[in-house]
């Protein structure tokens, strides 16, 4: 049971929507394995009232919140600082309410670079990257470190071209290029790591790439993680190809945000049992 009194510390997540975030189950469990009298729940803001909830939640007393679609970027206005990773990347997903001070901080491209971490992939040649939204700007930072050369994929072509642009003067090749299937297909031909960074697959029946254009030799990672088992992903088992869900990226910059409120670093394998099981339940309640 978690203590709720009068020196509960609050915390919440920020967005629109927030219904079916899985961050409360985290973030609670976790305060509560680790024995922190705090709480964690979702408030739904809004896009244009983002400056009345900001200013809420400090009148309240959060101490810390996470920030989801579609205040990324638009909450960079209201902080007082940001940590040196959020210049780059341009997106805020974390926010430690100091007191005095909103300072924010990028923990998703830790997600990301955490999961590749604990499969042990710690170098990729070539990466597909699909998507140049605000989880696809995390992932560019944590690949920047670990690929050779990265080609991004974009619907809409300007925004990878933005995307692309910001790492002109990177180790790592970064290259945008037009969403056409046969120019997806050559690229995909020699590389050894896809990453889903769009939203599709969510639905839990269309795919972004054909299942034809996986060799069994990439690692593939889908960032959508409702469904847990993507079209995309059952695809590249199919394949034999290794694939990792996007639980993972949530759990690992969940973990992270936890880390920069509480000063303590979970475990995160234990979080990932616990969380299946609440889904399961959940799906069937
Ligand atoms: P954004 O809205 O910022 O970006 C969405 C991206 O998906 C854009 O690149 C958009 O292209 C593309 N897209 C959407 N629909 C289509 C379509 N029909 N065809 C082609 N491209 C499409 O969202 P986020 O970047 O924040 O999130 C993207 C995905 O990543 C979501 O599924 C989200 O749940 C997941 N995510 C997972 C996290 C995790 O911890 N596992 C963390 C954060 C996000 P365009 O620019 O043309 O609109």
């Amino acid at each position: 049971m978690i203590r709720i009194d009068g020196s509960t510390q609050k915390y919440c997540l920020i967005g629109d929507p927030v219904k079916h975030s899985l961050s409360p189950i985290i973030m609670n469990k976790l305060f509560y394995e680790h024995g922190f009298n705090s709480i964690y729940f979702v408030c739904r803001v809004v896009k244009n009232r983002l400056r009345e909830g900001v200013a809420g939640l400090c009148a309240l007393d959060i101490k810390g919140f996470n920030v989801t679609i579609p205040h990324k970027v638009d909450i960079l206005r209201y902080l007082d600082s940001v940590s040196e990773d959020v210049l780059k990347i341009g997106a805020v997903n974390t926010v430690l309410n100091t007191g005095d001070q909103l300072i924010g901080y990028n923990t998703d491209w830790i997600g990301v670079a955490n999961t590749f971490k604990q499969f042990g992939f710690n170098r990729f040649g070539k990466c597909v990257l699909l998507g140049a939204g605000g989880a696809a700007r995390a992932v560019l930072f944590a690949l920047e470190e670990i690929c050779e050369e990265v080609i991004i994929f974009n619907r809409t072509f300007a925004r990878a071209f933005d995307l692309a642009s910001k790492y002109g003067d990177s180790r790592c090749r970064v290259t945008a290029k037009k969403w056409k299937k046969n120019i997806i297909r050559e690229e995909m031909l020699d590389s050894d790591l896809l990453i889903n960074a769009t939203s599709i697959g969510m639905d839990g029946v269309s795919t972004p790439i054909p299942k034809e254009f996986i060799t069994g030799n990439q690692v593939v990672f889908d960032l959508v993680y409702s469904p847990l088992n993507t079209p995309l992903l059952s695809n590249a088992c199919e394949k034999g190809a290794f694939v990792i869900d996007g639980l993972w990226m949530l759990i690992h910059q969940a973990a992270a945000a936890f880390n920069i409120w509480t000063g303590v670093y979970p475990e995160t394998s234990l979080i990932r049992e616990y969380l299946e099981g609440m889904m399961k339940w959940r799906d069937t309640a």
